[in-house]
């Protein structure tokens, strides 16, 4: 997926699936390797939700908003993430 400048791989496996539950996450976002991993397990309207809020965090880092906002990244995304859910698709056939 394109997102700004940069190609982010979405990567879906059985080892975050298990890593990531244990941790209590629907995904996590590595900014500096490009990546954005997603459990499989969700249910289609949990996924995409989770894959806009990881987008975002691309997004930030990209953007001055570190600077700026400082630690504020989760909040502002969290409290973005789900309004935003209901206007943007994706065109990855993985995402609903
Ligand atoms: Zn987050």
């Amino acid at each position: 997926m394109k997102i700004g400048a940069h190609d982010v791989a979405i990567l879906f496996s059985e080892t975050a699936d298990v890593e990531l539950a244990r941790e209590g996450l629907c995904g996590r976002s590595d900014v500096e390797r490009l990546t954005i991993e997603l459990r499989s397990d969700l249910a289609p309207s949990v996924r995409h939700e989770t894959l806009l809020h990881e987008v975002l965090h691309h997004v930030w880092h990209q953007t001055a908003l570190p600077e700026l906002c400082g630690d504020q990244e989760e909040i502002v995304i969290r409290s973005l993430a789900p309004i935003l859910s209901t206007v943007v698709q994706f065109t990855d056939r993985r995402i609903p």
